[in-house]
């Protein structure tokens, strides 16, 4: 299909005609399918280097289908599928499943994540080269869900990605310190009597990640950070010139461990929700660069293993349609800042090119449409995902997604997926 975005806003700048065809933006001509963008803001489509999708083997909960309609809906035109499936993603079979699964679902492009060891068990490190040289051409590899503990096994993965410009994304959590942890250690955690998760077990794995990293000259990514320690020691590590990004969840970004008190395990997640404080410390680490990108962390559950009593919930949260109103609801339509922290910061650390681009002639269509004076109310039983465990449920937020682009093919449109 060739398009023309009629009156779109590119960034906030004045509008102007945008012109897809042939998978690129064009220069102006005659006979394209009319878009009337009056009033949107045109991004570079969204790119998040955190999804759970669960496929293979939890199905129930998430397909690489219903997920990139998710990510579709919600501006996305790629994400990186995280391994903890089942089987885990830990060779070259495995990433190609997925990978294939998403070029038939067409929505998003789905770049699949390796593990850094097999089974995601901390203690043997998995096929790398294969899944880095397999048709998925993998490039960030983690445990997520579980943390690469054993530091000798970190030092040696970090090396062997070096080769091909790959990254260890780490979960960061010393495990010994979080044993029957339930939530955010501290005053709310004494008064529920509920076993804490110190800040100190992610900013103390951070800490030697960023120094063997440094040590090794290769490339670190860390997952969700959630505390103000983590973000000095990045600002620090950062500042000596380490190789290293990291991403924050738009919840860590919104919520904090008071709503624990409720007992409603939706707000019940990994790390988990902290305080006002550190909520404060990763808004300005946003802004300063100090985190490199919003990462939603899409973690969905089925009912019964998420509408059940808080110690047995798992932990997670849904976060692809609702990323985007979440951080517009932090930062007002601060555009720049919203594409680079969703958009080319991302696409740069999975190696993705073709996205994160700038909207300019001959460039990848990969684009979304926001338009950022409608207000919508979550409703989970709106959502494209298969599974229903939002926080957001009944709380209203600014901007809607009107459309998306992948590589010039309509995948949302008036708001609603195309297929
Ligand atoms: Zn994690």
């Amino acid at each position: 299909m060739a398009y023309l975005i009629k009156g779109v806003s590119i960034l906030g700048a004045a509008p102007t005609d945008l012109f897809i065809k042939d998978g690129v933006i064009a220069a102006p001509f005659e006979g394209a399918e009319v878009v009337d963008a009056g009033g949107l803001v045109a991004l570079p489509g969204l790119v998040d280097v955190h999804t759970h999708l669960r496929e293979p083997g939890r199905e129930d909960a998430e397909t690489v289908e219903t997920g990139s309609r998710a990510a579709a809906l919600g501006g996305y035109t790629a994400v990186c599928a995280m391994a903890n499936t089942s089987p885990v993603a830990d060779t070259a079979g495995v990433v190609e499943q997925v990978w294939r699964l998403g070029r038939e679902a067409g929505l998003v492009d789905v770049q699949p994540i390796g593990a850094v060891t097999v089974g995601l068990a901390g203690k043997q490190m998995a096929e790398l080269g294969a899944m880095a040289s397999s048709a998925a051409n993998v490039r960030i590899f983690s445990d997520d869900g579980f943390c690469v503990a054993d530091p000798k096994l970190m030092r040696r993965a970090l090396e062997y990605v070096k080769a091909f410009d790959g990254v260890i994304a780490q979960h960061a959590e010393e495990p010994r310190l979080t044993e029957g942890a339930q939530m955010h250690e501290g005053e709310v955690s004494t008064r529920l009597g509920l076993t804490g998760w110190p800040a100190v077990a992610e900013e103390a794995i951070i800490a030697r990640d960023v120094l063997l990293a440094e040590h090794v000259g290769s490339r670190l990514h860390v997952c969700h950070v959630s505390t103000a320690g983590s973000v000095e020691v990045l600002r620090q590590a950062k500042a000596r010139g380490v190789r290293v990004t990291a991403e924050v969840t738009p919840h860590h970004l919104l919520l904090t461990d008071e709503l624990a008190a409720g007992y409603d395990p939706v707000f019940k997640v990994n790390p988990p929700l902290r305080t006002r404080k550190d909520v404060e410390a990763l808004r300005q680490a946003l802004l300063d660069g100090v985190i490199d990108v919003v990462a939603t962390d899409h973690a969905p559950h089925a009912v019964q293993d998420k509408e059940c009593e808080w110690a047995h919930a798992r932990p997670g949260m849904l976060g692809l349609e609702t990323a985007l109103p979440i951080v517009l609801s932090i930062y007002g339509p601060q555009w720049e800042l919203i594409a680079d922290r969703m958009s080319r910061a991302p696409a740069r650390i999975a190696g993705l090119a073709g996205h994160g681009g700038d909207l300019t002639v001959g460039s990848p269509a990969n684009l979304t449409l926001v338009d950022p004076s409608a207000r919508r109310v979550v409703d989970p039983s709106e959502l494209a995902s298969r599974s229903r465990n939002t926080p957001y449920a009944g709380m209203t937020l600014p901007g809607r997604i009107v459309a998306t682009f992948l590589r010039g093919e309509a995948t949302v449109l008036d708001g609603k997926a195309v297929k």
